[in-house]
């Protein structure tokens, strides 16, 4: 006979401290009935806000004709998604997955067998995903020591530190993967130097977007900002407004690696997910990339401002700062005042709204943020 435990879900994520049962736009509703402002999106996910109507027309159309046939047979959407996601880097080849993690384990495939090098370099204190592959080029020794042994050959180096990438790359060397803001590192920017340098190696570089593309930086790529252009991108969170996706874009000019048999996966490429991505990249255009550099600005300004925060990092609307205090106790409090915020790491507090947020919004967030670092 089997005993019920009291919790019917492993426990690989602390207790939630609240239960959300509604979401428009910028706001959550609670099963109390509490609004909430969003200011983390699902972690940098829902860029469009709350049930959207493009994505969510979209996915709705699509629930209605078809939803799964796999990837033995062709489906509208994700021919398309791959011809915009093609025009938005200029010329690329797409691999649709369910999640950034997976967008990663192909991007170490892809760059394998592409190079004939096992060998892959990446950075201290970055964050790739969680399964065996994207953890062994993630640079958080908590997030990795119970798993060891991880795949061999990987080697870290000093973000921004040249030298250090210099040294770390050799002979063996086949992928270099780098996000151009660490995320979950502590929302950390690379410097275009930095990532020229990594260009100038003889490595395919691959740039994990995951968290930084699809409008959350202010372009639809945030390498468009550096002045690189990569081999290999990877993309997940934004990309269908909180429907699961992932994505592996591959350059045309470095295609050609994978033949049939090579990769795969049964859910790649759902219809839904893909019929609502191409909406969320289609809304993603010049006026919604101008206002997430406009409210991201308004919204650095207001973090440099607050009390026991240094001087705020990131960019467009994925911005972060040190805290005097632990960053979940602000993370706490400000849930416990209606405003749902994120931290990267001990001691730095993470902002990601959805892309859509308005001036008023910004300053409501700010309000309460002063409030709550007080
Ligand atoms: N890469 C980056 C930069 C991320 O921020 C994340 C998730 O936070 C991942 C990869 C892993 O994505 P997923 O959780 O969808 O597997």
């Amino acid at each position: 006979m089997t005993t019920a435990l009291a919790n019917p879900l492993l426990p690989v994520y602390p207790p939630v401290p609240v239960i959300f049962l509604d979401g428009d736009g910028l706001w959550l509703v609670d099963d109390a009935g509490r609004r909430y402002l969003d200011f983390a999106a699902g972690i940098a996910v829902v860029g469009l806000g709350h049930r959207h109507p493009a994505p969510l027309a979209a996915a709705h159309a699509q629930l209605d004709r078809l939803w799964h046939v796999s990837n033995l047979f062709g489906t509208e959407p994700a021919g398309m998604l791959a011809e915009r996601l093609s025009e938005r880097f200029g010329g690329a080849q797409a691999f649709f997955c369910n999640s950034g993690t997976e967008a990663i384990e192909a991007a170490l495939k892809y760059a394998r067998k592409a190079t004939g090098k096992p060998g892959v370099v990446a950075l201290e204190g970055s964050f790739h995903g969680r399964t065996l592959g994207a953890l062994s080029a993630t640079g958080q020794t908590a997030k990795r020591v119970a798993f060891e042994p991880l795949l061999p050959h990987v080697r870290f180096a000093q973000p921004n530190d040249v030298e250090s990438l210099e040294a770390a790359v050799g002979d063996d060397t086949g992928l270099i993967l780098l996000e151009p803001i660490q995320g979950e590192g502590g929302v950390r920017p690379l410097s275009p130097d930095f990532l020229q340098a990594a260009r100038a190696a003889d490595a395919l570089l691959c740039l994990d977007e995951i968290q930084t593309g699809v409008g959350r930086t202010g372009t639809f790529f945030a390498f468009e900002q550096l002045g690189v252009r990569p081999d290999l991108v990877t993309l997940a969170k934004g990309l269908a407004n909180g429907l699961p996706i992932g994505c592996l874009l591959v350059a045309d000019d470095a295609a050609g690696a994978f033949v049939p048999g090579d990769h795969g996966s049964t859910f790649g490429g759902n219809p839904v997910s893909c019929a609502a991505a191409c909406a969320v990249v289609d809304a993603v255009d010049d006026a919604l990339l101008a206002n997430v550099r406009e409210q991201g600005t308004r919204l650095r300004a207001g973090l440099a401002e607050l009390p026991g925060v240094a001087e705020p990092r990131g960019a467009g609307l994925l911005l972060g700062a040190d805290t005097e205090r632990p960053a979940a106790e602000h993370v706490a409090t400000a849930l416990e005042r209606g405003l749902v915020v994120l931290s990267a790491g001990e001691h730095v507090l993470r902002l990601a709204p959805p892309l859509v947020v308005g001036r008023d919004e910004v300053d409501h967030a700010l309000t309460i943020l002063e409030e709550v670092t007080a």
